[in-house]
């Protein structure tokens, strides 16, 4: 199959899309970032790689990050995590507020912001120093030692996170949370805040479609089970209240960020990443979710 080709055809499938939709603007210094870059980037299980558009081009991974903590998070407490969580897709926003309430402090899914919170709390409980942990186990999936947070964002994020701020309280209130709020929502800002590009991010998900295998990166250790289970979240739950028509059109699992990134897999064959800023209402990257469509259509390579 020639891979290369593919991908051109699927760039200019989705060039028309150019300009639809907007970059999340609730983080200040996203509304800053050109809307208008696309980037995709493939691994084969085989060790070839393919590139096009601006795929070398950092950008701010946000709620991709919540697969890095929840990995983190599952080899420090095991099967533990579900007793404070969740693995139903919720169905309502990433941020929703109301859920938690009826579900008292219970996150339905470590990639709702609430479940994340949630992760970056057991990561402040069990961690000497979290933050270094994250950031090594990141560069160490991606095999780039230059992959950072941006403080930036973080602190950006970090001056307007009235909504989150709430979220992290609900959950304290219902016992829920350990540790100092601030902290909590420190660390899951920052975690948001890491910048790779879509070849980065490429690599680091490679590590999650070779699920035969078991995951043992920087002093993270899963069981192919562990690894199994991460993935299936990521199909369930990856893309907000979007799941189900992201597994309908493209039919593998990933994840999302409101930094315009997808990271996909297809166990057993190869990593995906795809990054356009500009994003639909429920905060998918248009052009990004279309090329995947095309990807899996075009090389009838998806899970189903
Ligand atoms: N840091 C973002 C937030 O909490 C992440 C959102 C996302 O990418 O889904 O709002």
């Amino acid at each position: 199959m020639d891979y290369q080709k593919i991908l051109e055809n699927i760039y200019s499938e989705v060039l028309p899309l150019r300009g639809e939709g907007e970059q999340a603007d609730y983080i200040p210094a996203l509304a800053q970032v050109n809307p208008d870059q696309f980037g995709i980037s493939l691994r084969l299980m085989d060790g070839r790689g393919f590139e096009l558009g601006d795929s070398a081009v950092r950008f701010s991974i946000q709620s991709i990050s919540k697969v890095f903590a929840l990995s983190i998070a599952v080899s420090l407490v095991g099967e533990n995590l579900w007793e404070r969580m969740g693995k139903e897709p919720s169905g309502s926003s990433f941020n929703s507020l109301f859920q938690l309430e009826l579900e008292k402090g219970i996150p339905r899914n470590p990639f709702v912001n609430a479940g994340a919170l949630v992760l970056a709390d057991i990561m402040l409980s069990r961690l000497e120093d979290p933050e270094g942990f994250f950031i090594d186990f990141v560069r160490t999936l991606a095999g780039n030692p230059g992959i950072d947070y941006n403080r930036n964002v973080a602190e950006s994020e970090l001056s307007t996170a009235y909504l989150n701020a709430a979220i992290v309280n609900l959950l304290k209130y219902h016992r829920n949370i350990d540790n100092d709020i601030r902290d909590v929502l420190r660390l899951y800002t920052y975690m948001c805040s890491v910048e790779m590009s879509c070849a980065e991010l490429s690599d680091a998900f490679v590590c999650y479609a070779r699920s035969n295998e078991p995951f043992s990166h920087g002093n993270v250790r899963l069981t192919k089970s562990q690894v199994k289970r991460i993935n299936s979240i990521m199909q369930t739950c990856g893309f907000y209240d979007e799941a189900g028509e992201f597994s309908f059109l493209v039919g593998l699992p990933g994840k999302s960020g409101v930094g315009g990134g997808i990271a996909a897999i297809y166990p057993s064959r190869y990593s995906i990443a795809v990054w356009s800023p500009r994003l639909n209402s429920r905060g998918n990257s248009i052009m990004g979710m279309k090329a995947l469509e095309l990807f899996t259509t075009e090389t009838s390579e998806s899970i189903f």
